[in-house]
């Protein structure tokens, strides 16, 4: 067992104006689970809607006060970046919490995860520091120009699947531009949070523009999603819950950006460099133990290729590394939950009643894993993309392959979705790829790559993959109010009303 469970607090309150408070005697208890035992390892007390309301108010006093919303770029870009060197500097700890109740293979939550979280602060450090706002100045009789203030109180809803490098995305944008936030994690994944806080006042943030509310999304994050305080609401999860969240927003007239589900498409043409193309889907759909919105769940390889392909996939999903997360050689650890756990399950028992979907690899929880959400890395062959595999986000280590025959074919079982998050395509064909990537109706398009994040580019789905996107200027267009000043330049006549005649 890591050493890291000593470090868990046994109960974890709200952190509010800088510090945690004390616990609500009354307050619900949550239990924060390892997935990788099932057993309890904390105690969550949950922020109800008067707690909620204490964090939105400091937040907004915070923002009111000017020392933060007004702080100069300078001084904005000196403490986004000492943050980044804080997360970098306790890594170790941090990278441990997060696991402890993730799952995460520890390997990947040092790799990708922990490091990502700390560049989002250096990328918002970076890009304060070289943003410029228009001028129009073709009237000789105006200059007008556009100014942009923070939007005051963002709240923040982050999920579980990879909480520090999601919630950091946001919450650096957010105080890059100024604003306050109120924050809440998963009920699931708070821990990664606890280091997190503790190093705002030494990166020289000052109290109360990061308040961290804990609870479940049913009481903390509806009562965030309804005050009439928050101005802003960022929010990454499920597509249900995104709906539910937006007509809420809707109700107090919050400005709201939502990143939701996916089930992506994985194009791999005959003439890709096949290696690679192989290597990559892999990562795309077992890394973070297959809970990602960007996996790509759905592979659709071209039939010329198709038996050599499914041949060498299969062969290197029987071989990933399952176990505990905190071993650094583990390739696929634990699912989140029980509840992850019985959904993965579950299509696992629908694909095996079709007739025309063939279990290749995995689809049960692994032989000597008695403790824990652990479940096989799985691989299906499906006959149609309408079936149940093909249509919903299963989140867990569930590939389904499909074939086609034809450029157009592929399209048209890529687009035939609900979501629209991202794709992936593998072609040697620069022709192609320039087809596959006007044809393909998702947000992002990676081209012989897999998961490559630029974060000065946007990111978003189409349909209900979700509304808005982040990245460089689109997280600023989210967190900032725009402003047009008009200023005249010459003394040019006014109508003279109210002179009589
Ligand atoms: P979720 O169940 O929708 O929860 C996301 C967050 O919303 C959690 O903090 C949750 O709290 C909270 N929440 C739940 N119901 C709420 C309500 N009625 N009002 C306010 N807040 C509420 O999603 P998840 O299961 O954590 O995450 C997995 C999903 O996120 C997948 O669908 C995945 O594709 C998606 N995702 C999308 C992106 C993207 O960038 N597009 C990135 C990552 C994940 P509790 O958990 O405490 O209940």
């Amino acid at each position: 067992m890591s050493d890291v469970f000593s470090k868990i607090p046994k109960e974890i309150t709200s952190f509010i104006n800088g510090r945690w408070i004390d616990a609500n005697p009354e307050a619900t208890r949550l239990p924060v689970i390892s997935p990788a035992t099932g057993e309890a390892i904390s105690i969550l007390v949950e922020a109800d809607e008067n707690e909620v309301a204490l964090a939105v108010q400091c937040a907004k006093e915070t923002f009111k006060s000017g020392v933060w919303s007004k702080a100069s770029v300078d001084n904005r870009k000196a403490v986004l970046l000492k943050l980044r060197d804080l997360i970098l500097k306790n890594k170790d700890i941090i990278a441990k919490m997060e696991v402890s109740n993730t799952g995460i293979p520890i390997a990947q939550a040092y790799g990708r995860q922990i490091p990502r979280s700390a560049l989002n602060f250096e990328f918002f450090a970076e890009f304060i520091s070289q943003s410029s706002n228009p001028v129009y100045d073709q009237n000789p009789n105006y200059m007008t120009y556009v100014r942009r203030e923070p939007v005051g109180v963002a709240g923040i809803i982050a999920p579980w699947n990879a909480p520090m490098a999601l919630a950091s995305m946001k919450l650096a944008g957010a105080i890059a531009f100024g604003n306050s936030c109120v924050f809440k994690p998963s009920e699931l994944t708070p821990l990664g949070f606890i280091c997190f806080m503790e190093l705002l006042s030494e990166a020289g943030l000052p109290d109360g523009v990061i308040n961290m509310v804990n609870g479940s999304g049913l009481v903390t994050g509806a009562a965030i999603t309804a005050n009439e305080d928050v101005d802003v609401i960022a929010f990454t999860g499920g597509t249900e819950t995104g709906r539910i969240i937006s007509a809420k927003a809707g109700n107090t007239l919050k400005r709201t950006v939502t990143e939701l589900g996916g089930k992506s498409a994985n194009i791999i043409f005959a003439d890709a460099d096949f290696d690679r193309a192989l290597d990559s889907a892999l990562v795309a759909i077992f890394s973070n133990n297959g809970q990602q919105c960007l996996a790509g769940s759905r592979i659709l390889v071209e039939k010329r290729i198709e038996d050599k392909f499914i041949k060498a996939f299969v062969a290197r999903t029987k071989n990933l590394k399952i176990g505990d997360p905190m071993n650094m050689s583990v390739e696929i650890g634990p699912l989140i939950s029980k509840a992850q756990f019985d959904k993965v399950l579950r299509f696992s028992s629908l694909a095996k009643l079709h007739d025309g979907i063939e279990i290749l690899a995995g689809g049960k929880a692994p032989a000597g894993f008695d403790k824990g959400y652990y479940f096989e890395p799985t691989v299906v062959r499906a006959d149609d993309n309408k079936r149940v595999v093909c249509q919903e986000e299963i989140f867990g280590p569930f590939a389904t392959i499909l074939s086609f025959d034809s450029e157009a074919e592929a399209y048209e079982i890529a687009n035939d979705s609900k979501f629209g998050l991202v794709a992936y395509v593998w072609s040697t064909d620069i022709r192609k790829i320039m087809r596959a990537q006007a044809e393909i109706r998702a947000g992002v398009i990676w081209v012989n790559t897999p998961l490559t994040r630029e974060l000065r580019a946007p990111f978003g789905g189409f349909k209900h993959s979700g509304v808005g996107r982040d990245g460089g200027e689109w997280s600023r267009n989210l967190f900032t109010e725009e402003k047009t000043v008009s200023i005249p330049l010459t003394d040019f006549p006014i109508a003279k009303l109210g002179m009589g005649g």
